[in-house]
């Protein structure tokens, strides 16, 4: 059996025809899967031997939403999602003036071991298919009765350590019998595995590529992403230059500022000299204080400086907004307590 969420338009019109049935009923089963019909029994317009043989070949995998937080202060809903082999992941949505933002999840756990990040904790479960990524957006647009229109894969898991389902995910979103949305609308966050920055740039998408960068020289970046071993901080400049030259793409750097570790003049003097006349924005983020670590947030005062010499380089520079703060609802924390509290 497989899930009907993982299936692109042409692979299921190929599905039809190989069964004997008319190509078009692919997207009557896209029309009604995305408007929230979850059986193919309720399938009105097709004929009870196609519902069956669609019974008999796939599933529909909308996660069951098994926790919600709504938060009193700003609205954002954080959402536990469980999949049918019982694997839980987490999914936000942030109400914006522009729209409803949902932040997805990419994997099951994570095995980048980032030293700020709840998600990686426990290492990595399995990846997340194409189908359950996109069903993440379902789930989230039924959950709220509204429509979603921007994605950002900042939840737990590496994107591009999920290489193949986040392409083809890419794919599937954009539908116009989908979700239909565009990759103006994507953002994809990184640690930066350089290789497939590159194939991503050769796929001259249009999603904005972020960088979870947090460091401005590669012996700081090694003590807190284990990821900086492998790749230097020259290295994902250098694949940023190719995709910004590829795609035309302003990308955007995260930085998350840690008291005493990543937070001084020199550091954001020395991140000023990197980016320098790139095409570029950089998000600073006071670091979310998780329980396992000892690593603590930057002072406002820190953040505020750190920002400020950015600012008066010509960098492009924003301090993102904290929502949620009263629901737990920062990188994985919510899924690691909900297993800690079902062991
Ligand atoms: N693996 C991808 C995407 C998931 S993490 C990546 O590394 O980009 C999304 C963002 O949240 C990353 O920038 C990550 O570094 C950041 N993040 C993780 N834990 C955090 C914390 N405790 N405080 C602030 N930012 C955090």
């Amino acid at each position: 059996m497989e899930n009907i969420l993982d299936q692109n338009l042409e692979e299921l019109q190929n599905w039809m025809e190989k069964n004997s049935e008319k190509k078009f009923r692919a997207k009557q089963v896209f029309d009604w899967v995305y408007d929230g019909i979850y059986d193919f029994d309720s399938m009105g317009n097709l004929p009870q031997g196609l519902k069956s043989k669609l019974a008999s070949y796939f599933y529909i995998d909308i996660p069951e939403i098994v926790e919600a937080y709504k938060s009193e202060i700003d609205g954002t809903v954080k959402l536990l999602n469980r999949f049918r082999d019982g694997n839980i992941i987490e999914s936000v949505i942030m109400k914006y003036k522009y729209g409803n933002t949902i932040c997805i999840s990419s994997q099951v756990g994570c095995r980048m071991g980032c030293k700020f990040c709840a998600s990686t904790l426990n290492g990595i479960v399995r990846n997340l298919s194409a189908g359950e990524i996109i069903s993440e957006i379902i789930a989230g647009g039924a959950y709220i009765s509204e429509r979603i229109s921007n994605v950002v894969i900042m939840g737990s898991g590496e994107p591009l350590d999920n290489y193949n389902n986040i392409i083809k995910f890419l794919e599937l979103v954009n539908l116009e019998h989908g979700l239909n949305i565009g990759q103006r609308h994507i953002t994809l966050s990184t640690c930066g595995l350089v290789p497939k920055i590159y194939d991503l740039a050769n796929k001259k998408l249009q999603i904005t590529l972020a960088i979870s960068l947090h460091s401005s020289n590669d012996e700081e970046r090694r003590k807190i992403m284990p990821i900086a071993n492998k790749y230097s901080i020259v290295d994902i400049m250098e694949a940023c230059k190719y995709y910004i030259d590829m795609t035309g793409r302003r990308i955007t750097f995260e930085y998350a500022l840690i008291h005493g570790e990543n937070d001084a003049k020199e550091d954001a003097y020395e991140l000023v000299g990197i980016l320098r006349g790139m095409l570029c924005h950089v998000n600073l983020i006071p670091m979310n204080e998780v329980k396992e670590s000892k690593l603590k947030k930057s002072t406002n005062q820190n953040v505020k400086t750190f920002r400020d010499i950015l600012d008066s380089s010509g960098i492009e520079v924003t301090i993102r907004r904290e929502l949620g703060a009263d629901i737990n609802a920062a990188c994985g924390q919510l899924r690691k307590s909900y297993l800690e509290s079902h062991d």
